[in-house]
């Protein structure tokens, strides 16, 4: 049996929520569905921003807000001058969310609860009479004369128009491929470096505000650094991880990091620090293999 929408949206999640809100908003006579493969919608707001929510970034300058995105600075200029983090803001108070910016500039609604943003989109949806189907993996779709032909296990769906928000779906993308879409192949990002280095073996938890540089490279990241049990994080390394997605990617993922543990503190200075931390903590033990403990500020290790 078909059943048919004006317009299909597949994938349930931020981007089709936003999406289908907004398309009903504009021209509330057109007939809109969700189609979600999981049994919940919204699942990856949920635990979005730690269950906050980080809606925006506290950036209203469109030729800013691009330099924050490691690729696709380009792309996402033109987006960016239609609709910024102020109008996000604007459209999240006229749907009676008040958000927040912080000392970071993250943003995130007043309650502190990605629930609040889940409580928005589903009342949107349902005071605007949009259909949400879950359950609904799409496996196929078609061009059937001016309608899009949408296949799932039992049932089909034809719509005049299609929108694909199915977020990191490599079968799609597959899909989008044979309908002469260019797809760039996607790589890591944001991840944390695992390192075997006796050096930092007993010190997870120890945190710093360094700078990092990838040898052989022009990557570098300044920021908090936090070793772990299993090698190093924080948001230095993360935005390492981000801005060189591609080269490390290249690299296969092995290659050697300096970390300047003193970041920006003048030797001379750094000396003192150490002096007065040595005549404060006299009768502490330090362990020998602390990074802290090299002279020569730079300190090389193998990811
Ligand atoms: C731990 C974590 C925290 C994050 N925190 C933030 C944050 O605070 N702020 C932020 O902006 N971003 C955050 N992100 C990134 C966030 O995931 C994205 O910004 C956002 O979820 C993207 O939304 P989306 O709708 O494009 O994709 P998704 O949320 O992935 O939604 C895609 C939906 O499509 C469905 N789907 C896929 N294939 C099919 C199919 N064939 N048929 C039917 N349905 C299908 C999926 O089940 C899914 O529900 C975080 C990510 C993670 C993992």
């Amino acid at each position: 049996m078909n059943q048919n929408f004006d317009i299909i949206i597949v994938g349930g999640g931020a981007a089709g929520f936003f999406t289908a809100i907004n398309i009903v908003e504009k021209n509330p006579k057109l007939k809109v569905a969700i189609l979600e493969r999981g049994k919940e919608v919204l699942s990856k707001v949920r635990i979005s921003g730690g269950g906050r929510c980080n809606v925006a970034h506290a950036c209203f300058e469109p030729n800013d807000l691009v330099k924050f995105y490691p690729r696709g600075e380009k792309e996402l200029r033109g987006p960016f001058h239609q609709f910024c983090s102020g109008d996000t803001i604007e459209w999240f108070r006229n749907h009676g969310v008040e958000l927040k910016a912080e000392e970071d500039g993250r943003i995130f609604p007043v309650s502190n609860s990605s629930q609040t943003i889940i409580d928005c989109f589903l009342e949107a949806t349902q005071r605007l009479g949009i259909t949400i189907l879950t359950g609904q993996s799409v496996q196929s779709i078609f061009k059937k004369d001016n309608f899009w032909k949408i296949e799932i296990q039992n049932e089909n769906y034809l719509a005049e128009k299609l929108i694909l928000a199915t977020g990191s779906n490599p079968k799609i993308w597959e899909m989008l491929q044979t309908f002469g879409h260019a797809i760039v192949n996607p790589v890591p990002s944001l991840f944390t470096f695992n390192i075997k280095d006796a050096r930092i073996k007993e010190l997870p938890g120890v945190s710093a505000h360094v700078s990092v540089k990838v040898k052989d490279t022009k990557l570098t990241a300044t920021g908090p650094l936090l070793i772990t049990h299993w090698g190093m994080s924080g948001p230095a390394i993360l935005k390492l991880s981000a801005w060189g997605a591609r080269i490390l990617f290249e690299k296969n993922y092995q290659f050697t990091i300096f970390v300047n543990w003193l970041n920006d503190v003048e030797t001379e200075d750094a000396k003192k620090i150490l002096k007065d931390l040595k005549l404060e903590h006299a009768k502490k033990a330090v362990s020998k293999k602390s990074p802290f403990d090299f002279p020569n500020r730079l300190w090389e290790s193998l990811v």
